[in-house]
């Protein structure tokens, strides 16, 4: 047994490797199964080879240690209430359980850190000072932004957006206090200084996050999940374990570069996202202009009649299929549109839904064909050749004012561009607004007919419609 400790760093290597073939098969939807298997080896690797080098922590033989009781007792406690999350979450409530996830990332990053600071039987040195210190603000503020990202996609009362001119005074003072403590600490090892520290990291998270508006929140939502990994990251330094500081720093850079992408599919700057407040006039009745607009209504069977007689049918799906589980139904839809030979095609924006990804995964789950889902930059030249776009549950994304209104918060984001289509279908409950908050003309256009009632509900209704129809 005691020669097993040798052979752990070869293990973490192995496990590594593995995190970056699975991070590999998540790049595309069909090898996304295997990457996900690949990272569960390489995560029991890493568990395993853990084990073997607590248990060698004195050099030597292994030998049982209450601090596996501990670990064991928190890994099945943890699991458990894992699993059972992750067997009762309803697919409505992943974007905050993904958020929820980060904040005890962040978490962990604190506590460790402080512990690590407390253990008086090892000296840090000015290099480890230094990682404690910036594992610690970043664990923080990790922590308190994800909670509060958390509030606001559970639509929490206490998490509401944060407003005016005070909040960029407080954020610059907690800043330099967080930065002024670090400092203290740093120099003179001083444990008040740590806490002052964390405390101020721990307030800057909540007021950075507090004014960002609806617009940025899908690039919070990924910068969180960079903040995660290098808040793992510097967990693995402090506890000088490499495979925590490989994980770590994969989650943390395929994070940064999602963030990326995302800060690309809004046309902002990274910058921009994180010391502006852009999209802050969200959330809130339909910012029209206080006129009565007019708008047609029609039914399922309208809506049977209109795609059996077309020959291309674009279906854009946003939150609301989400919200209602339409996607099986819709898939079914799609189905029978092509079996009448209908060309039909899914539209996909990068920030439809309230997480990366969201309609992806759902149409995955439904079984869509991937051929068919096509991404925003993709399908927008097809749009002016389309017979009828179906609007399913979606919102701000089909938003025209982001391209024509220089006054609307969302000016500048890149939209589907459904609005070119011969004739629109929207289908949602009501004329309220989407996550922004803002009203959408494209609902005004005299081509577009809005269809009332539950996505899912609907979508099965014109199911049966065309299925008994012939069409
Ligand atoms: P929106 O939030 O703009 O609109 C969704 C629409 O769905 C609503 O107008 C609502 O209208 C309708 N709806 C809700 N429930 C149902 C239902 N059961 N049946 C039918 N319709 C329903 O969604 P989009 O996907 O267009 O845009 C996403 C928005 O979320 C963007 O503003 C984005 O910035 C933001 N966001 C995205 C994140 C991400 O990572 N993807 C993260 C956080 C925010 P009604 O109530 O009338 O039915």
């Amino acid at each position: 047994m005691e020669n097993l400790a040798q052979y752990a760093d070869w293990a973490y290597l192995i496990g590594a490797i593995l995190f970056v073939l699975a991070l590999r098969g998540l790049s595309s939807p069909a090898s996304a199964i295997m990457g996900n298997r690949y990272g569960m080896i390489g995560m029991a690797l890493a568990v395993a080879a853990t084990f073997v080098v607590v248990g060698s922590l004195n050099g030597g033989a292994i030998v049982l240690k209450p601090a596996y009781v501990l670990i064991l007792g928190a890994m099945v406690l943890g699991a458990g209430l894992g699993i059972y999350r992750a067997r009762t979450v309803p697919m409505t409530q992943m974007p905050e359980t993904v958020a929820m996830m980060h904040s005890l990332v962040g978490l962990s990053a604190v506590l460790i850190a402080v512990a690590a600071v407390l253990n008086t039987s090892s000296h840090h040195d000015a290099v480890h000072r230094f990682e404690l210190f910036v594992g610690c603000f970043v664990g923080a503020i990790t922590f308190t932004a994800s909670v509060f990202a958390y509030g606001k996609l559970a639509a929490k009362k206490w998490a509401k957006s944060m407003k005016g001119g005070w909040i960029k005074p407080v954020q610059v003072v907690l800043a330099l206090g967080m930065l002024g403590f670090g400092a203290g600490y740093f120099f003179t090892e001083g444990m008040n200084y740590f806490y002052a520290m964390t405390a101020c990291a721990l307030v800057l998270g909540y007021f950075w996050i507090g004014p960002i508006g609806g617009g940025d929140m899908p690039v919070v939502v990924s910068l969180l999940n960079s903040f995660s990994g290098w808040a793992a990251a510097g967990i693995g330094f402090t506890l000088n374990n490499s495979m925590l500081i490989i994980a770590g720093s994969l989650v943390g850079s395929s994070g940064a570069i999602l963030s990326y992408v995302m800060c690309r599919a809004m046309n902002r700057s990274l910058f921009n996202v994180l010391f502006g407040s852009f999209g802050a006039a969200a959330a809130g009745p339909a910012a029209g202009d206080g006129k009565e607009k007019n708008y047609k209504t029609g039914s399922a069977d309208d809506a049977a009649f209109m795609m059996g007689n077309a020959d291309s049918v674009v279906i854009v799906p946003g939150y609301g299929m989400a919200q209602a589980r339409a996607q099986n139904a819709v898939k079914e839809l799609g189905d029978l549109l092509k079996e009448k030979g209908v060309k039909v095609s899914y539209a996909i924006h990068p920030v439809a839904g309230r997480m990366p990804g969201h309609m992806n995964v759902l149409l995955a789950e439904a079984d869509v064909a991937y051929d068919d889902v096509k991404e925003m930059d993709e399908i927008n030249s097809d749009f002016a050749s389309t017979d009828v776009v179906l609007i399913i549950g979606a919102n701000d994304v089909v938003n025209p004012a982001a391209k024509n209104d220089p006054s609307s918060p969302i000016y500048g984001m890149p939209i589907l561009e459904a609005q070119r289509a011969r004739s629109i279908m929207v289908i949602k409950r009501s004329m309220s607004t989407g996550y922004a908050g803002l009203d959408n003309d494209i609902f005004y256009m005299d081509k577009t007919m809005m269809i009332f009632g539950d996505a899912k509900k609907v979508a099965e209704d014109i199911l049966k419609s065309l299925s008994g129809s012939g069409h």
